[in-house]
């Protein structure tokens, strides 16, 4: 272990005070006066103590959140801009400290934390920032006479947030920034693993001077992420998580018919045909799978390889994730930080140990690292081969460090082995054919395909699935559409109508 980053004295400070429910601008305690303790799961030990809202404080929350939505909307679109730029500034300005946060409360390494997360969240900060001013309707040619007819797109009201604790400041940004760049007012329900980067953020929104009770957090466990989604003033829910809760948040919202977005899981294929850069599609498929611990809803979780490159290119990946150092995120040698809890180590070790029962194969890893990483929730990057198609294995999200590797023997057969899921979130494939790449992103389903790249995001680039991966597309200017309504207006002009 090398010397440990310090931790910035702001950071200290933050965890050693006291965490309220931020509503209508105000840091106040549940009704109840119920708290909860966040954890660091590179060691098990506490962080610090955030309020625990329920079903009163997630009414309180909406409530602040209705009343401060006509001014939110009326505003002008280039006063809102500003504030959302500032806002975006702000979290610039404190990457340091909210990265530090991520880390110790999430696990990832520092360096993950502060130049892929932190620096993701800004950008996207800024993207939506340009919103406000861009957003239009359209006038439309009917094929009736004497009439002016247009849309207005206006926003929804009060929309609800509930979010992961995988990349905590993402996807916290990710609803944040569409929400309010279309004028709506919000409730954020960050993950009971991950509240702390939300809090800062909303100390942050302050300072920049988004108006109380247009961004409101409450901190807390499924039971409050409940509360919102079947309240009845919550005019739109935007939910990132399991499939699981995504299909009970659809339930919930079937009696206000809330608008529902859903950004679900995954079990997305990789596929390395045998004409490609083969060390350049095993290192990226290495990182597919293994960034964040697996803890990635794009995470590259099977891996099919031609045949006769088979051997070759699982030697290439096995070899990669040996050399991957597993450490706490706050040592700046660490590449691969913990799982994010007891539980999820424990679920994704059962993945493996009934695997290898059922008689997949072990490659490299499935064990845990010892010594001074005992107390943490490290697991070493694993991989199994030998897989049946309908294994847990090779259909169930594991959400861990967990791959499995498929040989195959032609384009059509890997595109139905590869289709065969009832996700579709992401999947990538390495070809140096053209023609076969453009033939593969048109035949897999999914809701993103990267040919000779793996991973990519841009705020501008709509991202999403199919099946049961999801609902709806964020980021680009599709995201708009789940934050907004379309109004027609026809005006009668002429006389002849
Ligand atoms: P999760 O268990 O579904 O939880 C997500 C959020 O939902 C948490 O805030 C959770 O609160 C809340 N929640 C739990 N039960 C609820 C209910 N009945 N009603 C309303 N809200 C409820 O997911 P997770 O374990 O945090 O995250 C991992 C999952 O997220 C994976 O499946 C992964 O694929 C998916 N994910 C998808 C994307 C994407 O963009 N497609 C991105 C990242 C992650 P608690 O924290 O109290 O449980
Ligand atoms: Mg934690």
């Amino acid at each position: 272990m090398h010397a440990p980053i310090a931790l910035a004295p702001a950071v200290s400070a933050f965890l050693a005070r006291g965490h309220g429910l931020l509503i209508n601008g105000e840091w106040i305690a549940a009704a109840d006066g119920a708290t909860f303790t966040t954890f660091n799961p590179a060691t098990g030990a506490p962080l610090a103590k955030v309020a625990r809202a329920n079903a009163a404080d997630v009414d309180r929350a909406v409530a602040a959140a209705q009343a401060a939505f006509p001014a939110w909307a009326a505003i002008m679109p280039a006063e809102r801009e500003r504030i959302m730029r500032r806002f975006a500034d702000r979290v610039n300005d404190q990457r340091t400290e909210l990265a530090q946060l991520e880390t110790l409360d999430n696990g990832k390494p520092y360096n993950v934390a502060f130049n892929v997360e932190t620096n993701v969240a800004v950008g996207q900060l800024h993207y939506y920032a340009g919103w406000p001013t861009k957003l239009t309707g359209e006038t439309y040619a009917v094929s009736s006479p004497g009439f002016h007819v247009y849309t207005r797109r206006e926003p929804l009201g009060v929309c609800a947030a509930i979010t992961p604790w995988n990349y905590s400041i993402v996807m916290a940004v990710q609803k944040i920034g569409p929400a309010l760049a279309c004028g709506n007012t919000l409730v954020l329900k960050p993950a009971e693993q991950t509240p702390l980067t939300a809090l800062r953020l909303g100390e942050l929104a302050l300072e920049a001077g988004v108006p109380p009770g247009v961004l409101n957090i409450v901190t807390g466990f499924g039971d409050a992420g409940a509360a919102l989604t079947r309240h009845p003033a919550v005019a739109k829910v935007a939910f990132t998580g399991s499939t699981e809760v995504g299909r009970a948040i659809m339930r919930a919202a079937a009696d206000t018919l809330a608008h529902v977005s859903l950004e679900l899981g995954g079990k997305s294929p990789l596929i390395i045909f045998a004409d490609a850069d083969l060390d350049a599609a095993a290192e990226a498929a290495t990182w597919a799978i293994f960034a964040n611990s697996g803890q990635n809803c794009v995470a590259g979780s099977r891996l099919f390889i031609e045949r006769p490159v088979f051997e070759r290119v699982l030697a290439g990946v096995a070899e990669r994730a040996a050399a991957l150092t597993v450490g706490p995120g706050l040592d700046p040698a660490s590449m691969i930080g913990p799982l994010i809890s007891a539980a999820q180590l424990e679920r994704v070790q059962q993945y493996i140990a009934y695997g290898q029962r059922d008689g997949a194969r072990l490659v490299v890893g499935g064990s845990r690292p010892g010594g001074a990483l005992a107390a943490g929730y490290f697991l070493q990057p694993t991989i199994l081969t030998d897989v049946a198609d309908t294994a847990p294995l090779a259909t169930e999200e594991i959400f861990g460090p967990v791959l499995a590797a498929f040989a195959f023997d032609s384009e059509a057969e890997v595109i139905a082995r590869a289709n065969a899921s009832v996700f579709g979130l992401a999947a990538g494939v390495w070809t140096n054919h053209l023609a076969r790449a453009h033939r593969m992103a048109a035949a897999l389903r999914a809701g993103v395909v990267w040919i000779n790249t793996y991973d990519w995001f841009d705020p501008a680039v709509p991202f999403g699935g199919v099946g049961q991966s999801g609902q709806g597309r964020e980021l680009g200017r599709q995201v708009m559409d789940l934050y907004t309504e379309l109004k027609s207006v026809w005006v009668r002009i002429g006389d002849s109508a």
